[in-house]
């Protein structure tokens, strides 16, 4: 099964304690469509400005993922720029330019009405809700957000969550979102806005998943060098979606599957800047650190 994903094509400046990057590719869609096609197809909504290089465009191709849903508008491209302290779980944004998000009015090609899984990426919002509108019957449908738009655009972010089955989201941001600081009963506030099913991404300490029966948690892989978490979320969301879609079948033993396909692809993005590690990737390596990731949290139950 393909995905349909909406979501920030975008160049970024990103400085981290061990160094700096300007003008790199980024972008929410862009990470999330790079690490699901480890798994399966993926059709792309997105707008980029005339500052927007082919190569780019190029190298999603290349991945198996459609562009016909991309739009090239007259401007410029979505530009973030943000900085990490040492403590990488969270970023601190020094700037957002929407640019061409400003004005952007997605239209869905035919092909990609039929989705069954769809990924609303973090964008405005309005914006994701506008794509939804336009999918005729989707199977699963999940979105990622963020405090820029918990803060500012925060009506149209709780119609959004109506339509939403899972909420990928980082854990100040539940907090942020329900304005509750227990974990837990944020997760169970926001579970009563829409999302059956709430995925809290806790940075190097991994993520919980909140389904309606039962609590799911899995560790971050440890790893020596974090390079760069920009694109964490979204990578995380493109192997767990990605997963998900390529067995169609929603089950909680395929969603526990998809958290650690998940948390897989997130630990190599994290490895370099922009998509540096994902462009190198092959899927071997993606089983592989799986496998590891089985051992790192088995144990033996005692009578
Ligand atoms: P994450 O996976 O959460 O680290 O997301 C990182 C990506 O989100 C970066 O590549 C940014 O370009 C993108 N981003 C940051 N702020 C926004 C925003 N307000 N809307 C859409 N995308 C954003």
């Amino acid at each position: 099964m393909s995905i349909l994903a909406v979501g920030s094509m975008a160049f970024d400046s990103i400085e981290t304690p061990f160094g700096k990057a300007d003008e790199v590719l980024g972008g929410s869609a862009t990470y999330f469509s790079t690490a699901a096609s480890f798994f399966t197809a993926v059709n792309l909504v997105a707008v980029v400005g005339e500052d927007f290089p082919q190569e780019h465009i190029d190298f999603l191709q290349q991945r198996g993922v459609n562009m016909d849903g991309l739009t090239r508008s007259r401007g410029k491209t979505f530009r973030w720029k943000g900085s990490y302290s040492y403590d990488l779980n969270e970023a601190t944004t020094l700037d957002t330019q929407l640019n061409v998000f400003a004005d952007f009015d997605p239209q869905l090609p035919e092909n990609y009405r039929n989705a069954k899984y769809v990924f609303l990426g973090n964008i405005d919002p309005a914006l994701q809700l506008k794509v939804l509108q336009q999918v005729i019957r989707p199977k699963v449908v999940a979105c990622d957000t963020m405090n820029f738009w918990i803060e500012g655009k925060r009506e149209a972010l709780l119609e959004t969550l109506k339509y939403v089955d899972i909420l990928l989201i980082n854990e100040a941001e539940v907090r942020q979102l329900a304005n509750e600081p227990n974990m837990v009963r944020a997760a169970r506030k926001v579970q009563e806005m829409g999302p059956t099913t709430l995925v809290v991404k806790q940075g190097e300490y991994g993520a919980v998943m909140f389904t309606p029966n039962a609590v799911f948690a899995a560790p971050a892989y440890p790893l020596e060098a974090v390079f760069d978490p920009t694109g964490a979320g979204d990578s995380f969301a493109g192997g767990f979606m990605g997963y998900l879609s390529s067995v169609d079948n929603p089950s909680d033993e395929a969603m526990r599957q998809a958290i650690i396909f998940g948390s897989v692809m997130a630990s190599f993005n994290v490895e370099e800047f922009s998509l540096g590690r994902m462009r190198k990737l092959d899927i071997s390596q993606v089983r592989d650190r799986y496998r590891k990731f089985q051992l790192l949290t088995e144990f033996k139950g005692v009578d």
